[in-house]
C-alpha cells in the first residue's frame, strides 16, 4: 500500500508543481502584455510631481477600437481634492483608472498629472506617484506580510502592522497559525474576497501615495467593516488626491465632486447636495439605496442629509 501510496502521492506533488508553473505562466504573460502595449516613449521624463492635480481632457478609449468605452471624458481632479465616480455597472468606471495607471493609452484625448501628459512620463515614476486597489485584488503566491510589504519594500515591520491595523486586518493574521508569515494566494491561504480586499488597502496605505485610487475598495466587506475602514481611508486620502469609484452611495457623500458615467459618458456632475437637487440619475439611485438598506434594516434612516 505504502509503495502504491508513494508513487501517486509523488505524481500528484509533480502535477501541483506542473500546474503552479503553467498559472504562473500565464500570469507572466499578461503582464508582458500590458508592458507591451505601454512602452516608456524614447524621450520619457521622469514624473515631476507637484500637488498631483489629475486632468482627464476630452478622454476617448475603447479595448477594442471597433467598439469604443468612453466619449470625451472631462474631468479635474485638483490636487489633493477627492473626485467619485458612480454608475451602473459597465458605464466604464474601472477603464478611468486602468488607464489613469497607464494599463493602455487613450485613444484620444489626453490624461495629466501636474500638467504632464502621462504618455510622455516614465512608466516607473507615474506608477510610484498612485496608488491602487483595484476591483479584484491578486495576491502574490507568498506571506501575508510580503503582499503587504509590496506597498513600500523599505517600510519597518512596525509600519507594515500598523498598516494592518488601519485596513482591519491585523487580528485576523494574527489569527492564523503563522501570523505575518503565512502564504496566501494560489499556493496558500484562500483568503474571501473581503480579506483580500484589506490586504491591498493596507498595501496602499503603506505605500503613501500621492495619488490615490480605490475601485469598489471596500465592496466586499460587510457595512460595519465597511464603516470601520472607510475612516481610515478618510483618513489617509487627507490631502491627498483621490479617485473613488463607488458602488454603495455613503462613501461618496463626502467627495468634492461627484460624477455620474453612463455609457462612457458624463451624465451629471456636482456634489452630493447639488446632484439630489437637481433630481436625476444621482437623485434616483441615492433614493433607491435607501429603500434597499430600509429593506435590510428595518426602520427607514432619517431622509435629512447634511
Ligand atoms: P465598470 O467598472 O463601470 O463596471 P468597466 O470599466 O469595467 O465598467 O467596463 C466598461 C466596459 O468595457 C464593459 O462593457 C466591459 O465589458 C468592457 N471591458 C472592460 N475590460 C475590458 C477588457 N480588458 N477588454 C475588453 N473589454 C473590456
Ligand atoms: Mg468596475
Amino acid at each position: 500500500l505504502i509503495q502504491l501510496y508513494l508513487p501517486l502521492n509523488f505524481l500528484g506533488f509533480v502535477y501541483r508543481q506542473i500546474r503552479q508553473s503553467l498559472i504562473d505562466m500565464e500570469q507572466m504573460f499578461s503582464l508582458l502584455r500590458v508592458e507591451r502595449e505601454v512602452a516608456d516613449s524614447p524621450d520619457a521624463q521622469p514624473l515631476a510631481l507637484n500637488g498631483g492635480e489629475v486632468r482627464f481632457e476630452a478622454v476617448d478609449f475603447g479595448y477594442d477600437p471597433r467598439r469604443p468605452i468612453l466619449h470625451g471624458v472631462n474631468f479635474t481632479i485638483p490636487a489633493g481634492k477627492t473626485l467619485a465616480v458612480v454608475g451602473s455597472s459597465g458605464a466604464g468606471k474601472s477603464t478611468l483608472s486602468r488607464l489613469l495607471y497607464r494599463f493602455y493609452d487613450v485613444t484620444g484625448g489626453a490624461i495629466r498629472i501636474d500638467g504632464q501628459d502621462i504618455r510622455q512620463v516614465k512608466q516607473g515614476t507615474l506608477r510610484a506617484a498612485i496608488g491602487i486597489v483595484p476591483q479584484d485584488t491578486v495576491l502574490f503566491n507568498d506571506t501575508i506580510y510580503y503582499n503587504i510589504l509590496y506597498g513600500r519594500p523599505d517600510a519597518a515591520p512596525a509600519e507594515v502592522e500598523e498598516a494592518a491595523r488601519m485596513a482591519r486586518i491585523h487580528d485576523f493574521i494574527l489569527s492564523l497559525p503563522d501570523g505575518y508569515q503565512s502564504k496566501v494566494g494560489e499556493r496558500g491561504l484562500k483568503l474571501s474576497g473581503g480579506e483580500k480586499q484589506r490586504v491591498a488597502i493596507a498595501r496602499v496605505i503603506l505605500k503613501r501615495a500621492r495619488i490615490l485610487i480605490f475601485d469598489e475598495a471596500t465592496s466586499a466587506l460587510d457595512t460595519k467593516t465597511e464603516k470601520q475602514i472607510q475612516e481610515s481611508l478618510d483618513q489617509v486620502s487627507v490631502d491627498r488626491t483621490t479617485l473613488i469609484i463607488a458602488h454603495r452611495l455613503s462613501t461618496v457623500v463626502g467627495a468634492d465632486e461627484i460624477l455620474v458615467l453612463d455609457k462612457g459618458q458624463v451624465a451629471e456632475r456636482g456634489s452630493h447636495a447639488q446632484l439630489l437637487a437637481l433630481d436625476g440619475r444621482y437623485a434616483r439611485m441615492w433614493r433607491q439605496q435607501l429603500a434597499d438598506h430600509a429593506e435590510d434594516a428595518g426602520p427607514a434612516p432619517a431622509l435629512s442629509e447634511s
